[in-house]
């Protein structure tokens, strides 16, 4: 299944996509997608949806429109992106020096960042001059879970979606740790939707970003350094994951800082990116 947040006619709704039809149903009854998730053990026999609505009637909004809390992200997580990363001279902070880490390197983004698939991203110019595109799996975590073992790992994921995870690449150097340059308004298009788990191999999926129409970005996710096992693992040591929590895989090579010079966004760019089995989002920059 593939479920959306969206507009439509003044009010917002979830509903269940069909890619195929260019449709998507509104879901009656439950309006929150964290809600959705949670209880969707319960829910998923009994969902009840209306007439099918286009999608080009609709406005998608990210899925997760307002995250609980922080997005996870892991940084250098495709062997070429940590190659051109540790060459660009932007890396710092903890995991400056080897261009492969021990240990993942884990960092997050507010939920003041989130914006729909198709919205505008603000390049922050009074701020930054250094703005780059990540184009990224995200995990969306379905059932709560400490200590998770990695063999257990698939069985706390709801399903899959895409988010470029956007960085002003000199907050991210000047300020040690990450979190300033990643966490401007506007830095986290995320959707179109969420595909669920069983309808995707993740550690098989193209990943791909656009600029302008240029092919940047191609990789498939069987190249993680650390697999999604791995990472919640990792980040559920200590730490109670929660259904709606969000956790961005790390971007492959081709991002703007892996130019010489560097390629950073400009205002009227148009950034798409597209992951197999989910589907693509698309976002101006002004
Ligand atoms: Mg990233």
């Amino acid at each position: 299944m593939k479920f959306a947040s969206f507009s439509y006619k003044d009010s917002t709704h979830l509903g269940i996509v069909d890619s195929t039809a260019g449709s998507v149903r509104p879901i009656d009854g439950v309006n929150d997608m964290v809600d959705l998730v949670t209880r969707y053990d319960q829910l998923k026999s009994s969902l009840k949806t209306g007439a099918p609505i286009a999608l080009t009637d609709v406005r998608l909004l990210a899925p997760i429109a307002i995250p609980r809390r922080n997005i996870f992200c892991v940084g250098k997580n495709y062997g070429e992106h940590a190659r051109e990363f540790s060459n660009s001279g932007f890396e710092a902070g903890a995991v400056k020096g080897a261009e492969i880490d021990e240990f993942p390197a884990v960092f997050s983004k507010g939920p003041n960042t989130v914006i729909g698939p198709y919205d505008n991203v603000d390049l922050h110019a009074k701020v930054t001059s250094s703005v780059d595109y990540e184009v990224e799996l995200a995990v969306i975590i379905g059932k709560p879970g400490k200590n998770i073992a990695k063999a257990d790992a698939y069985s706390h994921v709801f399903g899959y979606t895409v988010v470029n995870d956007v960085t002003a690449r000199d907050r991210q150097k000047n300020h040690k740790q990450w979190f300033l340059g990643k966490t401007l308004d506007t830095f986290c298009p995320m959707g179109p939707w969420i595909t669920t788990s069983d309808e995707l191999e993740p550690e098989n999926l193209h990943v791909k970003c656009w600029v302008n129409g240029e092919l940047r970005q191609s990789a498939n996710t069987r190249d993680l350094i650390f697999d999604i096992p791995s990472l919640i693992a990792t980040i559920s040591a200590g730490l109670m994951l929660v259904p709606g929590d969000i956790i961005a895989t790390g971007t492959p090579a081709g991002v703007g800082i892996g130019f010489v010079p560097p390629k950073f966004l400009k205002a009227g760019d148009v950034v798409a990116m597209e992951i197999s089995n989910i589907g693509r989002i698309e976002n101006r920059f002004v």
